[in-house]
């Protein structure tokens, strides 16, 4: 993409205007959120100006709008999934509560003691902690895939993981502390030869490469809208239909029923079974909105512009002497993680914050990762398609001070 082109695009974002403490923000956390377009805020506006009423129930020309506007939301994400059917996309509030809905409801329709779960030492704890909470409940064990020095999955030993008691199987599409792009199509593929179920946390990839469920041949694809350009509390469960219908509802409610006496109740059919409560229908429809944003710019242009960025920041960062990378994989998305020498991550971040400069430092939420990594944590740049090598220039600068003045 041109210089005048994210030029173009940074004007869609109001924020990246700020000052902070009177230095021109340089917003490199986006793998923590995305900032958001204007279309995006002007959808919720919207939204709630022109055609807010709670949806599915309504008779009236304000809650079928919304309805539709809902619906429409949940294809044009089937579509940007690649998904086959569109009863397939559940809305979810994150990440997070899809992973727990698939932990919850797989669980209880086909895990019992002894069974296993296989995740990978790369997870964030969203990925980790409903296994967890699952394997405790039934009395299953949890077995994790180990990496290489680069932060690469070790496949030869996730062939040696699987058994019989495998039951699924959950790994991030990309790390968000490393920034790997795992060959989960080949994981996949491994795992179906042994019938075994796969779920992929997609919450740092659908951002930044294009991804087919269809052709993954995903058993479960998930993601947040935050991070994607959409607002917060929305998110997505990709399921694929013999599944979704297999497993119980994860919350009873209203909208997940077809009939309800006090002796039995009977569930809606799909995606409604797993939407209990009024869902958030505005928050789909900017979701939608944000996804048709960056469709807009195009999702190849977008993953070879931030690929640019990422070589150029890891070119510059080299300059800093006892500068240590993690995740150093050829498959790499837009993630640096670094240490320099041995001061602490966060207080290179809070001197980069005075500076106007906001990157993420700890275990970015993936603590048994830094614990195998034998590290307090690192510090994280991750970068968006508005972000530019001209920001990655003041931000090396402004490292190189705060380096000089903690050593
Ligand atoms: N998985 C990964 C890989 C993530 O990076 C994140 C967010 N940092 C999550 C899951 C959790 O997403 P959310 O908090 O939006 O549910």
């Amino acid at each position: 993409m041109t210089k005048e082109k994210i030029e173009e695009i940074r004007q869609d974002f109001p924020i990246l205007e700020e000052k902070i403490y009177n230095k021109p923000l340089i917003y490199f956390d986006n793998g923590a959120t995305t900032q958001k377009p204007r279309c995006v805020v002007e959808k919720i506006e919207f939204s709630y100006y022109h055609q807010n009423s709670n949806i599915h129930r309504g008779v009236h020309y304000l809650s079928q709008k919304a309805t539709e506007a809902h619906e429409a939301a949940r294809s044009k994400v089937a579509r940007f999934l690649g998904a086959s059917k569109r009863e397939e996309i559940i809305f979810t509030r994150g990440t997070t509560e899809a992973i727990n809905l698939v932990a919850f409801s797989f669980g209880e329709a086909f895990c019992k003691a002894g069974d296993e779960v296989i995740i990978s030492v790369m997870e964030h704890h969203s990925n980790i902690v409903p296994w967890q909470m699952l394997c405790e409940r039934k009395g299953m064990t949890l077995r994790v895939i180990p990496m290489n020095e680069k932060g690469e999955l070790k496949l030869d030993v996730l062939q040696t993981l699987m058994n019989e008691r495998t039951k699924i199987i959950s790994v991030t599409h990309v790390s968000n502390v490393l920034g790997t792009i795992n060959p989960v199509k080949e994981i996949i593929r491994m795992a179906h030869e042994k019938n075994i179920p796969v779920l992929i946390d997609g919450a740092q990839a659908v951002p930044h490469i294009h991804v087919d469920v269809q052709d993954l041949d995903a058993d479960f694809y998930v993601f947040s809208g935050h991070k994607i350009y959409a607002p917060t509390g929305i998110g997505v469960l990709y399921g694929k239909e013999k599944w979704l219908n297999a497993i119980p509802p994860y919350q009873g409610g209203g909208e997940m029923i077809q009939t309800v006496t006090f002796e039995k109740t009977t569930y809606n059919e799909l995606p409604f079974k797993f939407e209990a409560g009024t869902p958030d229908y505005i928050g789909s429809a900017a979701l939608a909105q944000a996804l048709e944003y960056v469709e807009g710019i195009g999702i190849q242009n977008i993953a070879e512009y931030e690929h640019e960025l990422t070589k150029y920041a890891e070119l510059r960062l080299k300059e800093i002497e006892g500068m240590r990378f993690f995740g150093t994989s050829n498959e790499k998305s837009a993630v640096v993680s670094f240490l320099v020498g041995n001061i602490h991550p966060y207080d290179i971040g809070m001197l980069l914050d005075k500076l106007g400069i906001a990157v993420r430092t700890g275990h970015h939420c993936a603590q048994p990762l830094s614990d195998a990594l034998g590290i307090p944590g690192t510090v994280r740049a991750s970068f968006a398609f508005y972000n530019t090598k001209e920001e990655i220039d003041l931000f090396i600068e402004a490292l190189k001070r705060v380096v000089m003045m903690l050593n």
